[in-house]
């Protein structure tokens, strides 16, 4: 299989070559490693949850009274009891008819897309979309219309011109993964009711980040009766795993009968279901942890540009911080990594060619001093680096 060996070397030899490391955690935002304690700087645990005593004990809780194992697949034997309460308590969160659950968020937008769509239909879709969003919309068959980054023009364009026989969907992340910025949902809105387009929201990054107590995009713009398909993850803000579609009672039921990752895996254990409860319990009880994520990221936003760091204004908890080519972008994440800091460098496929990126990720549990420090740094090895003057 010698495609394999070139493909590696290939990807070694453009700098793309990529591997999983290590990490020992010791809280939510620190993780030791070779026996140095780092500051992570690259973790979507927004609202510090996985380390929160009652999200933990909770798991722990779970694991003794139902067992570790689900056991099988939801339309099978593996609806334990905590999984009706969970759907219950996100669609109350959320403000739709109810919620399913899926097993990652992965599979959520996977299932939801792929069952929604078919042949003879329309999805429009953002050219920054997640990429399982992307491989939904491929396993749907369906015309795939890409419109250029949160560019509503354009959307109106592809929308007025696709000869389209069938229905029309339009998809978007509501806040962009590698950018941070909140996808312009009024005027998506205003579209699809104007080409009657179903709108679909994957709120993976919004979910206890934006939006009044953290209720995502919708919420963000007073928009939560106009979005047909709210799609969340449990791993991100919330402290577990898993991921959900938010809806009306009939968009489930559907749902439940067609979306194939939902149908064929096994569904998640009672200790996973019971740490997302906790963990959408803590966010409902304790806005002041979105609002501490908020202050947290606009602290550091500043201090970066007032640096000299290009980053684009946003109010999202991920920042970017422009590179360019991977090979800088590799060695910049290098350098802040022997100063104690664990921050991603994202190249492709994650984002296109030559827009390689450190991507920042801020959590409501880092405290002011450690974010001062790590700009401090970050700005030292820019400079060093000459990636800023
Ligand atoms: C992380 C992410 C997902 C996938 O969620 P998982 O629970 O990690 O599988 C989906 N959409 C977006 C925009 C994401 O960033």
């Amino acid at each position: 299989m010698r495609f394999i060996e070139e493909y590696l070397a290939r990807a070694e030899q453009l700098h793309l070559h990529r591997k999983t490391s290590t990490y020992e955690p010791i809280d939510a935002t620190h993780v030791k490693y070779d026996g140095q304690t780092y500051l992570v700087l690259a973790s979507n645990n927004y609202l510090g949850l996985t380390h929160c005593r009652a999200v933990q004990q909770a798991a722990a809780a779970a694991a003794m009274t139902y067992g570790t194992g689900s056991g099988g697949a939801r339309l099978i034997t593996g609806t334990h009891p905590l999984y009706p309460l969970l759907e219950k308590e996100l669609a109350d969160f959320k403000e739709t008819e109810t919620a399913l659950v899926f097993n990652t968020g992965y599979m959520a937008n996977l299932g939801t897309i792929s069952a929604l769509a078919a042949p003879g239909d329309t999805i429009f879709s953002d050219e920054l979309n997640h990429a399982s969003i992307i491989d939904g919309c491929r396993l749907a068959k369906a015309s795939i219309a890409v419109y250029r980054h949160a560019d509503t023009q354009h959307l109106a364009e592809l929308l007025r011109s696709a000869d389209c026989r069938g229905k029309r969907l339009i998809v978007t992340d509501g806040v962009f993964s590698m950018d941070g910025d909140i996808a312009p949902l009024p005027s998506i809105v205003r579209l699809a009711e104007h080409y009657r387009a179903w709108v679909i929201v994957d709120d993976a990054h919004a979910t206890g980040v934006i939006g009044p107590g953290g209720k995502g995009t919708a919420a963000y713009y007073g928009l939560e009766k106009k979005i047909h398909v709210q799609l969340g993850t449990l791993s991100k803000a919330l402290g577990a795993e898993g991921g959900f579609a938010a809806g009306s009672r009939t968009l489930i039921d559907y749902l439940v009968n067609r979306a194939r990752s939902f149908i064929f895996s096994t569904a998640l254990s009672a200790s996973t279901i019971a740490a997302a409860r906790a963990s959408l319990n803590e966010l409902v009880q304790r806005p002041a942890l979105v609002e501490k994520l908020k202050a947290n990221s606009s602290f550091l936003r500043k201090r970066l540009t007032s640096a000299g760091l290009k980053i684009a204004p946003a109010e999202t908890p991920i920042i970017p911080v422009p590179v360019g080519p991977a090979a800088l972008t590799l060695e910049l994440a290098q350098m802040l990594k022997n100063a104690g800091l664990i921050i991603s460098a994202i190249r492709p496929p994650t984002v296109p060619e030559g827009t390689c990126r450190l991507r920042i990720a801020v959590s409501a549990a880092h405290t002011v001093p450690e974010l001062s420090e790590a700009a401090d740094k970050i700005s030292w090895a820019a400079r060093r680096l000459s990636i800023i003057k």
